[in-house]
C-alpha cells in the first residue's frame, strides 16, 4: 500500500490551493481510511476559499465525499443502516463527527451542534491524521461519524452532492412540517434548490415556485419538479409578491425556503408567505448577512422563521437510502454534476464554481 497521499490544501483565502503530500495515518479503533473516488465542490467551500467566512488553515476543503473503504479499525462492523461493512465497499458519511454524549447530542437532538464537533472539510489538516477533507486522495473517518454504504445502483457523482445539499434540504422540509397540497416558494435554483424542488414534488406539493436570476438554472430546475419559475432579475419586490400570490389563489405560499444565500431575499420571501406561513433559512451561511424587516408583520401575520444549518444523521440516511434510490429514474440527477476536474486541476474547478456556470463540479482524484 502507498504510504503517502496527496491533498489540495488551502493555506490562505483567495490563494490557489496547493497539492501537498501527507503520510497516511495509522487507522485507530472505530476509524476508517477511505480512498476518495469523488468529492463535489459545495457553495460553502467557495465561501471559505473566497474568505467570506473565517476558517483554520492549513485546511483541506470538501465535504461532499464518496469513496471506498481501504482500511477499517478494530470494531468497525456495520454502517448506520446495519449493513455489514467490508473492505472495498463504497461509502459516504455525514459532514460531522459528533460525540453522542454532550448536552446538544444527548439532550437536545442537535448533533450537528455537538460541543466536541469535528467537521470534514472544516478543520485544520496540520496534524495527523491530516486527511480530514474531501479534496484529497484519502479521508480518515472518526468513530462518531454516520457511515452509509452506497446502494450499487447509485453512481458516485449522483451520491456525492446529496451528502450536504440533499440532507440539509431534507432537514429543512422536515422542520417546516411541509404537507401534501401545500405551496412552496424556493428562492435559488442551485443544487439546494434542485433537491428542494424534487423533494417537495415527492411530498405532493401543489405549487413549487422557484425564483432565481439565471434563466438556464430556472430551465434546468423544471426537470426536478418545479411547477413555476420566476426570473426576478428585472422585477421589483411588489411584482414578485404579486406573481407568487397569483399562483396561490391570492394567499401567498405556505412555506418559503431561501437557498440562494442572498440576505435581501429574506424580506421578500417573508412577504410572499400566507398568514401563518413558515420561512426556512438555509442559504446565508456566512456572517454579516444582515437584513431589516418589520417585526409587526411577523406578529400580525403569525409567521415562523426557522434556521437550518447542516442536518441529522437520519437525513443523510433518508436522502441516500430512500429518496435517491426511489427517484433516480424520475429526476435527472446524473445531470447535476456539470463539470469534472482532477485533483491536480482543482483551482480551475474552484474558479468555475465561482463563475456560477456549473451546478456541481466533481473533483476526481
Ligand atoms: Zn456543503
Ligand atoms: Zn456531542
Amino acid at each position: 500500500m502507498e504510504s503517502k497521499g496527496k491533498a489540495a490544501v488551502m493555506t490562505a483565502p483567495n490563494k490557489d490551493l496547493e497539492i501537498v503530500e501527507y503520510p497516511l495515518p495509522k487507522v485507530e479503533r472505530g476509524c476508517i481510511l477511505v480512498k476518495i473516488t469523488c468529492c463535489t465542490i459545495c457553495g460553502s467551500d467557495l465561501h471559505t476559499w473566497l474568505g467570506r467566512r473565517s476558517s483554520p488553515v492549513p485546511i483541506i476543503l470538501g465535504h461532499e465525499i464518496v469513496g471506498e473503504i481501504l482500511e477499517m479499525g478494530e470494531g468497525v462492523t456495520y454502517d448506520s443502516g446495519d449493513r455489514k461493512l467490508q473492505l472495498g465497499d463504497r461509502i459516504t458519511w455525514t459532514i460531522m463527527d459528533n460525540c453522542g454524549k454532550c448536552y446538544y447530542c444527548r439532550e437536545k437532538g442537535l448533533m450537528m451542534k455537538c460541543r466536541h464537533l469535528k467537521k470534514y472539510g472544516h478543520d485544520s489538516c496540520a496534524n495527523p491524521p491530516h486527511f480530514v477533507g474531501g479534496f484529497a486522495e484519502y479521508c480518515y473517518i472518526f468513530p462518531g461519524t454516520c457511515v452509509i454504504k452506497i446502494p450499487d445502483q447509485l453512481q458516485d457523482e449522483i451520491t456525492a452532492p446529496a451528502n450536504c445539499s440533499l440532507s440539509t434540504v431534507a432537514a429543512g422540509l422536515e422542520a417546516a412540517n411541509l404537507e401534501p397540497f401545500e405551496n412552496i416558494l424556493i428562492m435559488g435554483a442551485g443544487a439546494l434548490g434542485i433537491y428542494a424542488a424534487a423533494m417537495a414534488s415527492r411530498y405532493g406539493c401543489r405549487q413549487i415556485i422557484v425564483t432565481d436570476v439565471l434563466d438556464h438554472r430556472l430551465k434546468f430546475i423544471r426537470r426536478f419538479g418545479a411547477t413555476e419559475t420566476i426570473n426576478t432579475r428585472n422585477l421589483d419586490e411588489r411584482e414578485v409578491i404579486e406573481a407568487v400570490r397569483e399562483l396561490t389563489d391570492g394567499f401567498g405560499v405556505d412555506v418559503t425556503m431561501e437557498v440562494a444565500g442572498v440576505p435581501s431575499l429574506l424580506p421578500l420571501g417573508l412577504k410572499c408567505l400566507r398568514v401563518g406561513g413558515r420561512f426556512v433559512e438555509i442559504g446565508n451561511s456566512f456572517p454579516n448577512a444582515t437584513f431589516s424587516y418589520d417585526a409587526c408583520d411577523i406578529v400580525w401575520r403569525r409567521l415562523t422563521i426557522i434556521g437550518i444549518h447542516n442536518y441529522d444523521t437520519k437525513h443523510l440516511q433518508m436522502g441516500i437510502d430512500f429518496f435517491l434510490t426511489m427517484t433516480r429514474d424520475v429526476f435527472p440527477f446524473n445531470d447535476i454534476v456539470t463539470h469534472r476536474v482532477s485533483l491536480g486541476n482543482i483551482n480551475e474547478g474552484m474558479r468555475i464554481a465561482e463563475s456560477g456556470k456549473a451546478i456541481r463540479i466533481a473533483v476526481l482524484p
